[in-house]
């Protein structure tokens, strides 16, 4: 039968079959021998032992689109990354280092603001003019009042992605409305490994039909730094690529050099001075870093 890993918890694997449920699952594949481990996302062949206690083996593992490290999970499409209008305030520079991190992964990410009802029109004209124009899908909504969220289903549809933000921001509820209807599907191995839907450090998939997963990642890596060379840190913000054409001199890094592109374009209000000071400062975090390893 074919399935997908939702989670994996001390050597199980467990293993949604759509229509099926949820079986508690070892490693049995030959694909032990080539030391590949299974993960979260991967879809599998599963051999069934039991059907009344819903075990079986993980026989052998399909082809991987992508394999994510931080969180580790396979077949990733997109990051769903939210953030809170107010309340908490929003740090766009956590937010940025999040873009870079993806970015550096190639993984696309579609920004939600929620507690929308929170803010006027200005606030969300000022965060469209700085993500969008970096090429970022901004939704906003409100969990409180149920909306926007149909945009969200919308942009997950079909897809696996990673849901990620800070605490506080209204996750647990956005992740709660999404997965309204789905508890029959989802709600089975928490039963089974007696832990809250929503209160596991472990990575889980939440099935909402459709071939559409959402993996609601723990925590948030808040002390991001890129691991690229700080002369490359500028393709991690999309906006820049096309200014830096313009650098007058090679290995630019867009900071006091006279006839910057990426400078110009700030100035001109291309790029906005938000992105611009936290690239400025995750720049400098990496040339520190840099210093420290070779001193
Ligand atoms: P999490 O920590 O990100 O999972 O956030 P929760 O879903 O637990 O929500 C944190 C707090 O924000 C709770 O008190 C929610 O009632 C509140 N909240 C969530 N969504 C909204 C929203 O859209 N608008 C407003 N005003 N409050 C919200
Ligand atoms: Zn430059």
């Amino acid at each position: 039968m074919q399935g997908k890993i939702i989670k994996g918890i001390a050597g199980f694997y467990y293993v949604y079959v759509v229509d099926s449920g949820v079986y508690e699952c070892k490693a049995k594949g030959a694909f032990r021998k080539d030391k590949i481990k299974p993960l979260v996302g991967d879809d599998v062949e599963i051999d069934i032992i039991s059907e009344e206690e819903k075990t079986g083996n993980v026989i052998s593992i399909g082809p991987r689109k992508s394999e994510l490290i931080r969180p580790a999970v396979a077949n990733v499409d997109q990051a769903l990354l939210i953030f809170a209008t107010k309340n908490p305030e929003p740090n766009l520079n956590l937010l940025d280092r999040f873009l870079c991190m993806m970015e550096e992964q190639d993984v696309p990410v579609v920004i939600c603001f929620n507690k929308d009802d929170l803010v006027d029109d200005d606030f969300q004209k000022q965060i469209r003019d700085t993500y969008e124009r970096a090429g970022y899908k901004v939704i906003f909504t409100s969990a409180k009042n149920e909306e926007g969220i149909d945009k969200i289903k919308e942009v997950l549809k079909g897809k696996t992605s990673t849901v990620a933000g800070p605490s506080g921001v209204g996750k647990s509820s956005i992740v709660n409305l999404l997965t309204e209807g789905h508890s029959m599907e989802t709600g089975e191995v928490s039963t089974k490994i007696g832990r809250g839907k929503h209160t596991t450090r472990h990575s889980e998939l939440l099935y909402l039909g459709d071939d559409t997963y959402i993996m609601d990642t723990p925590g948030f890596s808040s002390l991001f730094v890129p691991k690229c060379d700080p002369v490359e840190l500028y393709a991690l913000f999309p906006e820049f690529i096309e200014p830096e054409q313009h650098c007058r001199f090679g290995g630019c890094v867009h900071y006091k050099e006279p006839g910057c592109g990426v400078k110009e374009a700030v100035e001109k209000g291309e790029i906005a001075a938000s992105r611009y000071e936290n690239y400025l400062q995750i720049y400098s975090e990496m040339v520190q870093q840099q210093n420290s390893k070779y001193r």
